[in-house]
C-alpha cells in the first residue's frame, strides 16, 4: 500500500503481495475471533427437493460470514484461507454442530453439511461427529455430507476409514461437484457412496449444450444404474429444471426453487433471497 506510487510494475506486484499477506493474516485472526463469539457467522439453509419440484426432502447447509469491516462474505472468501492456516477443523467443528443442533430443531427430514477433505483426514473426526450429533440429539441418518472427488483420489487409509465408520452409523456420504475434478467411475464402485451431486458448470448449459445434456442424462443413468441417489445442483431455470425431471432426476437444488434461506426462513417457508455477497 505504502509502496504505491514507487518505480514501476515490480513494486505494483510486491504491493499486491503484501495486501494478500496481510487480507491472510488479518481474515485468520478475524475468523478466530468470530468463530469464539459466533454472532459474525452462520449458516444458511438451501431446501432440496424432490422432482414434483414441490416436497422438500433436505437442505444443504452453506456458511456466511458477515464480517464487520468487509461486509458479507462467501466460502470462497475464507473456507480455503482456514484450510491452509490449519483452522478448518475449528471452523468445520463449528459448522458441525451449527448444523446437527438445526436439525435436532427441523422438521426437515435431512441435512447435509459440506466437509472438506481436511477434516476427513483426522481420524477422530468420525467419533468426534458421533458426539456432536449425540449431545444434539440427531439421528445419524438424518445427516448427510457434501464431499468432494479429492478426497477419494487420495485415498488414504485414515479417510477410507472414516468414511466406514461414519457409514456403518448411517450417515450418508455425498460426492458433491461430480464431474468437475477426477471424476472417476471406479469411485463410485470401490467407496460406498450414497448420492452425487452433479456440478452445476453441466446443469447451466443444459438445453443449450448438446453434450452437456448427454453428459447429464449418463450421470443420472450412470448413479440408478448402480443405485445411487443423484442431485442436480444450481438449477436455474424452467427448461433445465424440466430436462432434469424429463431425464429422471430424483432431487433438484438451486435459485429456481429456492435460494438459500436464513434459519427462521426456511423455519417459516418464507422465501426471500439472501443479501448480494462482496467480492
Ligand atoms: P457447494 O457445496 O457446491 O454448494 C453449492 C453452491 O452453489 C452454494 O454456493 C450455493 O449458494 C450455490 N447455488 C445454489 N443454487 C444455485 C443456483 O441456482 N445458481 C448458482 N449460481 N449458484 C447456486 P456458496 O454458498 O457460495 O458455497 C460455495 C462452496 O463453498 C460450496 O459449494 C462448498 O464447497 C463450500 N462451502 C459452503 N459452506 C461450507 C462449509 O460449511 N464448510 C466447507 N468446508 N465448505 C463449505
Ligand atoms: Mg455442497
Ligand atoms: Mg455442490
Ligand atoms: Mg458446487
Amino acid at each position: 500500500e505504502a509502496k504505491r506510487g514507487g518505480r514501476g510494475r515490480y513494486q505494483v506486484f510486491a504491493g499486491d503481495m503484501d495486501d494478500l499477506l496481510l487480507r491472510r493474516r488479518t481474515v485468520e485472526s478475524d475468523l478466530r475471533t468470530a468463530l469464539t463469539t459466533g454472532d459474525q457467522i452462520k449458516l444458511l439453509y438451501q431446501p432440496i427437493y424432490g422432482a414434483d419440484c414441490e416436497t422438500v426432502l433436505g437442505a444443504e447447509a452453506l456458511i456466511r460470514w458477515d464480517h464487520p469491516v468487509h461486509g458479507a462474505l462467501s466460502p470462497s472468501h475464507f473456507v480455503g484461507i482456514a484450510e491452509e492456516r490449519g483452522m478448518i477443523g475449528l471452523l468445520g467443528g463449528w459448522v458441525l454442530r451449527e448444523a446437527c443442533s438445526f436439525a435436532a430443531a427441523s422438521d426437515l427430514p435431512w441435512l447435509a453439511v459440506n466437509v472438506s477433505p481436511l477434516q476427513l483426514r483426522d481420524e477422530n473426526f468420525a467419533s468426534d461427529l458421533f458426539a456432536i450429533m449425540e449431545t444434539a440429539g440427531v439421528e445419524p441418518r438424518r445427516i448427510q455430507l457434501e464431499i468432494t472427488e479429492g478426497v477419494l483420489l487420495e485415498n488414504t487409509p485414515a479417510t477410507t476409514a472414516v468414511l466406514k465408520e461414519l457409514r456403518g452409523r448411517g450417515v450418508r456420504i455425498a460426492l458433491d461437484d461430480f464431474g468437475t475434478g477426477y471424476s472417476s467411475v471406479n469411485y463410485l464402485r470401490r467407496y460406498s457412496i450414497d448420492k452425487l451431486k452433479i456440478d452445476r458448470s453441466f446443469v447451466r448449459q443444459l438445453g443449450s449444450s448438446d453434450e452437456s445434456t448427454a453428459i447429464v442424462k449418463a450421470l443420472v443413468d450412470l448413479a440408478a444404474a448402480l443405485g445411487i441417489q443423484v442431485t442436480a445442483e444450481g438449477v436455474e431455470t424452467v427448461q433445465q429444471r424440466d430436462a432434469l425431471v424429463a431425464m429422471g432426476c430424483q432431487e433438484l437444488q438451486g435459485f429456481l426453487l429456492s435460494p438459500p434461506l436464513s434459519r427462521s426462513q426456511i423455519g417459516t417457508g418464507t422465501a426471500e433471497p439472501e443479501q448480494a455477497l462482496a467480492g
